[in-house]
Parts: structure tokens; C-alpha cells; sequence
């Protein structure tokens, strides 16, 4: 068998097209309109306000270097027979063995051509972003496994592991909560959640910016997943204050281990970006800072060194923060392999920093579990046939698709399921009960997408917002006849609509963040209007002011930053530019569903499950609805109306336009979060049944 070793371009990441789901476009109907009759509550007590910020530099410069890992790589073990990258033409197909397990209610897989796995010596399997969507994607077929199956998965591929010798890790990197009612419907949140999380073997785990909005989300992670993962939790640059203010590492600053079957010296270490709008129980250390503190310092100059760094990290792989920590390893150690797990930025990218060092991305919301796998001269002694330090590194982003599961485990729907795994996943739909997370306000008349369609356009949810949902919801019975112009950011959007029941789960999916709307009364019109213009096109002007209009926007807009529109029906079976029919038995064109098809720095192989390819349309950082305005001519003065998120950059943009007017000039515009204004329209304006 003939092994390709990657050569790595280092080609600019154009934004992995990164979306997901089938795609049922329907005509949308008249749009409906409604009075509203009140807003039904989420769950009680629910009130509490989240004054956050979001998201970080995403520093997106290209690695202007090009390497080559060629002729690296001998055959391993000589226990494994290492298999090509090149795709098999496997579908993993399953008609006989109908999956089970996953969620009650989730949508059946369907099977895809698949990519394989390739193992090596150390083999890792990856979470990260997963905010809470650990029931799976109830609505989408190919991301429909649960927590319970990635713990059979885990399972067998340790076992799998033990049998070839070689070892495997499993790592998650941050944001696990916030964004899916299984974690936020609960009062208190995550009540659930800590519980179902800590049933997985997790080697190396560190935390995201969303486990720090809000203290008592930080006193959770502290109290219950730091206890829970003791010893395998890092904190390289983080602090928590305790309650009588004592200030202590969140958890160890590093790990240092050796691996079960290769005895591969390992020194793992866990970063969070250069992060700000953690509550004041956390103190998040620039990383650029830590690298310069004398535990660091000490660590990579040690005498004794590992055989391996592994860094993992709440931070996006083309980021700054990173590359420092690379840097300062790499200073001090030679030529020793050095890996990293990010996240944040909600893309499957990976690249590499030097032929020495592999960095991977696994997406987010639970739909992809990455793998990695290094092979070759790990060990410092080690040398290959070649009497070389040759190594190679292999990533895959895998759906989580049952199918896909059993296929990569060689089992099937009968084989698959441990008792461990079925047990959590029914501690899931006993939470998801008792939750009532299937609760339907309404039935979605059609898809409405985020950025797989145009917005504005009548796919688009926010058109959506703008047209009909913010004119019924943004109502002050005192001021209702006031000309006002309302502007909601699109960053408080984090999912989809698909057409069918619109659960209490899908309220938290779509509008997690408790927003409300706020209001400056009576602004002059003539500075009201230039406020959409600034957030929305005058990055510069207003990032000189330390106000980046970025963090306004989607996450999946940090590294994706123009529109992805392809032409005609992309061919997904091309390789090489080479049309290949991808059928079972070389002939016939399988079904595709629409998915990710990702194109990194390492090549366009990175998938397990071939896609059809989905469309990126970017938006803009906010939208607005212009509201109760005169038949003509325009008015003089305006209530502004905003989501309380962006009320800083709403303030900045007045001072631009010359209205100067600050935080004492804000009240409340209208009862109640914009997550259960948004739930009560859907009750009123959809139809109640699907
Ligand atoms: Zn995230
Ligand atoms: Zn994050």
C-alpha cells in the first residue's frame, strides 16, 4: 500500500465552508402577522441578566512558510497497516442494522461515503465548542449521535488502541455550555448537564470564554468539572477567586504523563485567548505574559525534557495566542513534535507551524469529533528505518453520525452500544424530559438560515427578525407610536430554524444569551440613523476607539469573512481536480446531504463524510427595523432601541455621529429577555401543530 505524506500548503484558509444539514427550501408564505398575547415563560426564575462580551481577535495572518512532511513516515508499529488518505470508497451504510440508540426524537442517519481514519503510534479524538448540544442535532441526520454514543465510540477505540499497541486520548477544549436547552432550561443551568459530561474519559481538558460570562457559570466549572476531571484539567492562564477572594489557579498550570501502551513522555498544558469579559471570579493571564513566567520558562528549558508537548486550547489555530506558546516551546526545544487543539472560532481548520508541529480545529455544537493521529520518530531516541527523526500527522473531522461511528469501529447498530454509553444517553432523555425541551411553541412554516442564504432575503432569519418578528415584539404600549429604529445584532443568533416544531430546545439553540432591549428616548434622527452604518461599516473607526465591531457579528465570521458561493452544484468527488464517481461500486453517484466540506491548510481531505457542498453568505455585524415612522418626510427625533449586548458600540457610534449620550440615558424598552419575546411571536404567529 502506497502512503502519501502530506504536503502542506500553506494556502490562505478562504473559511472552511461550514455549514451543516439538509437543505428544504420552500416557498415563504405570506408572512403572518399577529397580536401578541403575552410571553410565555421559558422557566421560571429565569431572569437573570448576562452583560457579556464576546469573542476575541481572531488574528487570521497565514503562515508564510511551506513545509513538507514527505518521506517521513515508515510503517509505524509494523503492527498497523496504515492506510492511504485517499478516500475508500466505503459508504457506511447500515440498511440491514438501522441505527439505534441517539436520542428518542433524533433524525434516523443517513449513510455517506466515507473517508477512513489513519492511526499512528499516539491517536487523539477531540471536542471542543460543543455548548451544550451534547443530545445531539435532534433535527439533523448526519450530527445526530448523542454524549452516550461518543461514549461507546471512545470505548471501542481504546479498545481498538490496546490492540494495535498504540494509544488514545481524548481531548475537549471549552465552551461546553451555553447554547442547547439541555444545558440552559435548567434552573439552576447545567442542574444535568455536569453529570452527563463527566461520564466521558476526558485525558486533557481546559475552559472556553462561555464558562466565564456569568460567575456562576465559573463557580460551576470550578466546583463541579475541575473536581470532576482533577488531574487532567489545565489552566495555564487562568485564575479563580473564591468566595472569601482567595485567588488560585483555576486548575494545575500542566500535566505531565506518560502514554498506556507507547510510553510517550507527554507534557500537556491548556490555554484560554486573550479573553476580557470573564465576571470578576476569574483572572484570564494574557498568554504573551504567561510565556514569560518563571513556571513556564522553567517547564520548556528543563533538562529532563518530554518526548512530546501537547497543547490544548480555547483558541483558534490561525490565532496569535498560539503561535506565541509555539514560539516559546520550540525555542527551547528542538525538534521535538509539538500539538495543539483549538477551538473558539467554531470552523474545522487545521494547520501545522513547522514540519515538527500539527495544530487541529473540531467545529462546534457537537457535530464533529476531530481526530489526530501522529506517526513515526515521537520518542526523543527514536529514529526511522531511515535512520531519521521522520513524523507524520493526520487529522480527520468526523460527523457525529452513528453511521459513521459504527463504521469507523468496524461494529454495527447491534455491536456498537455499550452498557456505559446507553446509560447516558438515557440520563439525556430523562433530562430532556423533565425539561420539556420538546415542548412546541409553533411549527416553522420553512428553513430560515443564518448565512446559507442571502440576507435580506426570504430564506433569511434575519429578514425574518427585521420584517416581522422585531416589529410585533419591539413594543412599548407607552411609546408604541413613537417613531423608533431598532437594531439587533446578529451574533445573538447562533443557529438555524428548520421547518417543523419549534421546541423549547430550539428557543435556547437559536437565542441562548438572556438579551433584552433597551432604549435611548427621543434621539435626534439626523445621529440615530448613522448608527447602523457605523457598527455595520466603519470597522477602522470604530476599532481605533477599542471597540471592534467584530464581536457584534457571528463566530463562525472571525475566520470566515467573505462569502462562499459556488456556481454551479459543486462536484464533491473531484480530488485533484479529477471528477471520480464516488459510488459503492465505482458507477453509480451516492446520495450526498449538504454538510461541511472543509478545505484547510493541509488540503481538502480533512472530512470523514463526504458532503455536497453548502453555500456562505456573510451578514452584517447588526440589522435594523425602522418602526412607527411618518407616512412621510423623516421624523426629528427617534426612540434607538437596541439588544443590551451592544449597547457600548451603540454609544460609541451616537458620539461619532455627535449625540453624545451614556449608560444613565438607557432604560428598559420592553419585559422580558428577547430569547422568550422571540418564543411568545411563535406561539401567536406559527401554526401550533406541524
Ligand atoms: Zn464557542
Ligand atoms: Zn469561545
Amino acid at each position: 500500500m502506497c502512503f502519501m505524506a502530506p504536503t502542506y500548503q500553506l494556502s490562505s484558509v478562504d473559511g472552511p465552508c461550514d455549514q451543516w444539514a439538509t437543505a428544504v427550501t420552500t416557498p415563504r408564505p405570506a408572512g403572518q402577522r399577529g397580536s401578541r398575547s403575552g410571553v410565555p415563560p421559558l422557566l421560571p426564575g429565569n431572569h437573570q441578566r448576562a452583560d457579556r462580551q464576546r469573542c476575541a481577535r481572531n488574528d487570521s495572518d497565514q503562515l508564510t512558510t511551506t513545509s513538507s512532511a514527505s518521506n517521513l513516515l515508515q510503517p509505524a508499529t509494523g503492527k498497523m497497516g496504515l492506510k492511504t488518505t485517499i478516500i475508500g470508497t466505503v459508504l457506511a451504510t447500515l440498511a440491514a442494522n438501522p441505527a439505534t440508540a441517539a436520542q428518542p426524537r433524533a433524525a434516523r442517519p443517513i449513510p455517506a461515503p466515507m473517508r477512513d481514519l489513519v492511526w499512528g503510534k499516539l491517536n487523539f479524538l477531540h471536542t471542543t465548542d460543543t455548548h451544550g448540544w451534547h443530545a445531539g442535532h435532534l433535527q439533523e441526520s448526519q450530527y445526530s449521535a448523542d454524549w452516550g454514543d461518543y461514549v461507546s465510540f471512545a470505548e471501542h477505540m481504546r479498545q481498538k488502541a490496546d490492540d494495535l499497541g498504540v494509544d488514545l486520548l481524548l481531548v475537549d477544549t471549552g465552551d461546553r455550555v451555553e447554547g442547547n436547552g439541555l444545558y440552559d432550561a435548567s434552573s439552576p443551568k447545567g442542574k444535568y448537564y455536569y453529570d452527563i459530561y463527566k461520564e466521558q474519559d476526558v485525558d486533557v481538558i481546559c475552559t472556553g470564554n462561555h464558562e466565564l460570562y456569568i460567575a456562576s457559570t465559573a463557580d460551576r466549572e470550578y466546583e463541579r468539572t475541575v473536581e470532576n476531571f482533577r488531574g487532567r484539567y489545565v489552566a495555564s492562564n487562568l485564575d479563580y477567586v473564591k468566595g472569601d477572594g482567595e485567588r488560585v489557579e483555576m486548575a494545575q498550570r500542566y500535566r505531565r504523563f506518560r502514554t498506556k501502551n507507547q510510553g510517550v513522555e507527554v507534557v500537556a498544558m491548556g490555554f484560554l485567548f486573550d479573553f476580557g469579559g470573564n465576571a470578576n471570579n476569574t483572572v484570564v493571564k494574557r498568554v504573551g505574559d504567561v510565556v514569560r513566567e518563571e513556571w513556564f520558562q522553567r517547564l520548556v528549558r528543563e533538562q529532563e525534557k518530554p518526548d512530546l508537548w501537547l497543547v490544548i486550547g480555547h483558541v483558534g489555530v490561525q490565532m496569535e495566542e498560539f503561535k506565541t506558546v509555539f514560539g516559546e516551546i520550540r525555542r527551547w526545544n528542538g525538534d521535538a513534535p509539538i500539538l495543539f487543539f483549538g477551538g473558539h472560532v467554531h470552523v474545522r481548520d487545521a494547520t501545522s507551524y513547522d514540519e515538527r508541529s500539527f495544530a487541529m480545529a473540531s467545529g462546534r455544537y457537537f457535530e464533529t469529533i476531530g481526530w489526530m493521529s501522529v506517526d513515526g520518530a515521537i520518542k526523543k531516541a527514536e529514529e526511522d528505518p531511515k535512520g531519521e527523526r521522520g513524523l507524520s500527522f493526520h487529522r480527520r473531522y468526523i460527523d457525529n453520525n452513528l453511521l459513521g461511528l459504527y463504521h469507523h469501529s468496524g461494529l454495527n447498530a447491534s455491536t456498537f452500544h455499550t452498557e456505559h454509553g446507553k446509560n447516558v444517553t438515557s440520563m439525556i432523555a430523562k433530562a430532556r424530559k423533565e425539561l420539556e425541551l420538546d415542548y412546541t411553541f409553533g411549527c416553522a412554516p420553512q428553513d430560515y438560515w443564518m448565512t446559507r442564504s442571502p440576507y435580506p432575503g426570504p430564506d433569511s432569519i434575519y429578514t425574518l427578525l427585521e420584517e416581522e418578528v422585531i416589529p410585533d415584539i419591539a413594543v412599548n404600549p407607552k411609546r408604541k407610536d413613537v417613531p423608533r429604529l431598532v437594531i439587533a445584532n446578529t451574533g445573538a443568533i447562533r443557529f438555524d430554524i428548520f421547518k417543523g416544531a419549534f421546541t423549547r430546545d430550539s428557543t435556547y439553540i437559536t437565542s441562548p444569551f438572556l438579551s433584552v432591549l433597551n432604549y435611548i428616548s427621543d434621539v435626534p434622527y439626523h445621529a440615530a440613523k448613522k448608527v447602523i452604518k457605523l457598527l455595520n461599516n466603519a470597522g477602522k473607526i470604530m476599532a481605533d476607539a477599542h471597540m471592534d465591531n467584530e464581536f457584534m457579528a457571528i463566530p463562525e465570521q472571525l475566520s470566515t469573512r467573505e462569502s462562499i458561493i459556488y456556481d454551479t452544484p459543486a462536484n464533491p468527488f473531484s480530488e485533484d481536480g479529477i471528477q471520480k464517481p464516488m459510488g459503492q461500486h465505482g458507477h453509480e453517484e451516492p446520495f450526498l446531504v449538504e454538510g461541511y466540506t472543509t478545505r484547510d491548510d493541509i488540503g481538502d481531505d480533512g472530512d470523514d463524510a463526504l458532503h455536497s457542498r453548502i453555500n456562505f453568505y456573510v451578514v452584517p455585524n447588526c440589522i435594523q427595523s425602522e418602526l412607527s415612522f411618518p407616512e412621510e418626510g423623516e421624523p426629528e427625533t427617534v426612540d434607538l432601541v437596541f439588544f443590551n449586548f451592544i449597547q457600548p458600540w451603540v454609544l460609541m457610534a451616537l458620539k461619532f455621529s455627535g449625540a453624545v449620550y451614556t449608560d444613565k440615558d438607557v432604560s428598559l424598552y420592553v419585559e422580558g429577555t428577547f430569547t422568550e419575546l422571540f418564543a411568545g411571536w411563535i406561539e401567536d404567529n406559527w401554526p401550533a401543530k406541524c
